[in-house]
């Protein structure tokens, strides 16, 4: 979602990058301002004098879209969370932080941040356009501003995660409940309802000849995807509870010598138990990479004897390191981030297991089937407690 992403700027110590597809969104909102809008709004003017309005326009709301982030990423901030940086995309911005909310205030503080200065430009803009002394080019951009402010004010606060608004509600249930996972299922639920309106009302506008309403049945999609998407983190990080990588590892694995070739390496390994994939060493015992087997199929049989593991392996900068006492979560969402199916636990330097993301997901199966298995406990003893 995040590729192809190029960074522009950073400010206060954010990193602010757009995706290509704002590229695309900028040009189509330059021709529509340009080529409909303004003229419509103030007539009677050269064609170059629209085109200055729209680059105008459109760079104002580029940079609203970037302080509206910012409100988000200086909150969180403030509120201790990490944040990996602001990315302008399709859909408007998307502040990233790399950690979890600490607390329902805190996702609250962080949420509400965005659509605050969202609120105060869109009020300053609007003020603008109602003091400018003459009508014309000026007004007609100032109050174009206030009202694409005040639409994506509206927008944000819809009560749909990811949406600020669907952050701000579950905040809400999180605090009142005091449990995440049961307040994002909610206001996963609620956030359900409101992108399937989305896209229904996006389908029948286009059915009516609105193209407009193509986009709006995208930004539905693209809310129920990124909603489910939240639910099953939260769902992951819950059934792992506190499991450690020491306690789902395979340890003392296997290990295949860097100088060795392939052909020596399948011969050694034939009869062992097998596993997809082996920490590689070197001459002095140092882990320095990471041997797939799948790696094997890739190479032509014949050749296996002119090529040694350490020009096959995944070298160490690309392999994922942990050590026993990192959360299993945590060792979790490095691998999914680095797209890599194992992970190499080291302790004080020294190779001392592998974790796999089977190893993982058995574990997630485990808990939630622990979790159901409580819950089902509970409202068994509820329904006996009413029926004595
Ligand atoms: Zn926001």
């Amino acid at each position: 979602m995040f590729a192809s992403t190029i960074t522009i700027a950073r400010v206060a110590g954010v990193e602010i990058g757009i995706n290509w597809t704002w590229i695309g969104i900028f040009v189509l909102i330059l021709w529509s301002l340009a080529g409909v809008e303004f003229p419509a709004a103030a007539p009677g003017r050269p064609g170059w004098a629209y085109a200055a309005m729209g680059v105008a326009a459109t760079a104002c709301f580029f940079t609203s879209l970037v302080l509206h982030e910012l409100g988000h990423a200086l909150q969180a901030r403030r509120d201790g969370v990490q944040i990996e940086g602001i990315t302008l995309w399709l859909f408007g911005g998307v502040a990233k932080f790399a950690g979890r909310f600490p607390s329902a205030g805190a996702e609250f503080r962080i949420a509400i941040a965005g659509p605050l200065v969202t609120l105060v430009l869109g009020m300053c803009f609007g003020a603008a356009a109602a003091l400018w002394p003459r009508s014309g080019a000026v007004q007609a951009v100032l109050a174009w501003l206030a009202y694409i402010n005040l639409a994506l004010l509206a927008f944000n606060l819809l009560p749909a995660i990811p949406l600020d608004g669907g952050r701000v509600l579950r905040s809400a249930l999180w605090a009142r409940s005091g449990n995440l996972a049961s307040a994002t299922h909610r206001a996963t639920l609620v956030g359900g309802v409101v992108a399937a309106l989305m896209i229904g009302a996006g389908l029948v506008t286009v059915l009516y000849g609105g193209l407009g309403g193509l986009w709006l049945a995208l930004i539905g999609w693209f809310v129920l995807e990124a909603a489910g998407a939240e639910e099953r983190d939260v769902v992951i990080h819950d059934a792992l509870g506190g499991a450690t990588v020491a306690s789902l590892m395979t340890v003392n694995p296997v290990t295949v010598a860097a100088d060795e070739s392939l052909d020596e390496m399948a011969a050694r390994l034939r009869g062992t138990p097998g596993h997809t994939a082996y920490p590689v060493v070197n001459a002095a015992s140092e882990v320095v990479g990471l041997m797939p087997l799948q790696a094997l199929a890739e190479v032509p049989h014949a050749e296996w004897i002119t090529n040694t593991v350490g020009a096959r392996m995944i070298p160490a900068d690309d392999v994922v390191w942990v050590s026993p006492p990192t959360p299993a979560r945590d060792a979790l969402d490095l691998m999914l981030e680095r797209e890599s199916g194992r992970a190499v636990v080291l302790e004080g330097g020294r190779l001392v297991g592998i974790l796999s993301l089977t190893d993982v997901t058995r574990a997630v199966a485990r808990g939630r089937d622990a979790i159901q298995l409580r819950t089902h406990r509970r409202v068994h003893s509820a329904s006996a407690a009413e029926r004595e």
